[in-house]
């Protein structure tokens, strides 16, 4: 990877390098006049990217848009976020889902003040990619974009628009078709006059244009270019993904409400579903279904009645879950349930610990 001029020694016929010029050089051309005004585009720093493109990949624009503004305030730098509990990074991360994201990037940021004296590697690929959670998506997306580095980037949306671009046919999921839309990206960004718009461009192209159910080919840059739309095959391009099995998963839960309205909660094991975060007690339980209230009590380890109010269904991208919930009662101080880490904790005072979307529908549920 390189910052210099346009490496001439390209992938391909020189007739596909005309192309890729071309195709870069529309791209560029309508980034710069399209690009969404986006917060971490204001700053170009190696540090917002690497916060935004964490967050970025798993959870929509909309919602990182609430989040990322909030975070970089209270962790301005990569050295602050490393100095910070781990408590702290995950309930700043509350709202944007899938909390191992908020682990590696916490780690990366260790790694970065470790590494690198706190300074994010922009130019450096392999160091980047040598980063926790930064993967080659991630790392070609930050050197490309902050330091205009040739590196390529391929996520969703850029498969979709090279595949439709050149009528390629599969699934995104497919191997093959992975493989050959990073060999694409390539050949893209080593004709680019400005790496960074024409990767950047890409992206936003698909996000914005070229979305899968309704592409906007009269809008597109690209529409002379581009062979799915010269033989009316949008619709069936890429093909769907084959969505895996989820895991039936069952757990027990239970709401224990002091008097004074403060709720018992306990802190998940580190790493696997929910690693670290703080849920009502709850237990897996292949025979939830079925279980009485006192069964119930005494595998959680409850010493109050409880009453079942509530099943509560929830899905994650590789499971679907019943929470079985059931409620009870006590009028003491709880001292006796506050054992093995777990505490009571004021409602008001929820906010301030790191709950999975699925427990916080679980404390809500009737
Ligand atoms: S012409 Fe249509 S299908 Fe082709 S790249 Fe543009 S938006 Fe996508």
């Amino acid at each position: 990877m390189s910052t210099g001029t346009p490496n001439s020694q390209l992938n391909g016929s020189k007739a596909g390098s005309e192309r890729m010029l071309r195709l870069a050089g529309h791209v560029e051309v309508w980034f710069r006049s399209a690009a969404r005004d986006l917060p971490w585009r204001r700053s170009r720093s190696g540090y917002h990217a690497l916060v935004s493109e964490l967050m970025l990949q798993q959870t929509q624009v909309a919602r990182v848009l609430e989040k990322f503004g909030p975070f970089v305030a209270q962790f301005p730098s990569a050295a602050s976020l490393a100095a910070a509990p781990e408590d702290a990074v995950l309930t700043a991360w509350q709202g944007l889902g899938y909390y191992r994201r908020a682990r590696l990037l916490h780690a990366a940021a260790k790694a970065v003040v470790e590494r690198h004296g706190g300074r994010v590697p922009v130019e450096d690929h392999a160091a980047l990619l040598a980063l926790p959670g930064v993967g080659r998506y991630t790392a070609g997306a930050i050197a490309s974009i902050v330091a205009g580095v040739r590196a390529p980037i391929v996520d969703g949306n850029v498969t979709r628009v090279l595949q439709r671009l050149a009528a390629r046919e599969g699934s995104a999921s497919e191997r093959a078709v992975s493989e050959w839309a990073w060999s694409e990206a390539e050949s893209f960004v080593e004709v680019a006059v400005d790496p960074a718009a024409a990767n950047e461009g890409l992206m936003e192209l698909g996000a914005t244009v070229c979305t899968p159910a309704t592409p906007r080919c009269v809008a597109c840059p690209l529409s002379r270019m581009c062979r799915a739309h010269e033989d009316g095959r949008v619709a069936e391009i890429p093909a769907p993904k084959v969505r895996p099995v989820r895991k039936e998963l069952v757990l027990v839960t239970v709401q224990l409400i002091r008097a004074d309205g403060a709720v018992l909660l306990e802190q998940r094991a580190r790493g696997g579903l929910w690693g670290g975060l703080w849920q009502p007690p709850t237990m897996e339980s292949a025979d939830g279904e079925s279980l009485s209230p006192t069964v119930a009590a005494e595998r959680l380890a409850i010493r109050a009645a409880l009453t079942r109010v509530a099943v509560v269904p929830f899905m994650t991208t590789h499971r679907s879950v019943r929470f079985i919930v059931f409620r009870g009662h006590i009028r003491d101080s709880g001292a006796s349930h506050a054992v093995d880490g777990r505490r009571f904790v004021a409602r008001e005072d929820l906010a301030s610990f790191a709950l999975s979307n699925a427990a916080k529908r679980v404390l809500l549920a009737e």
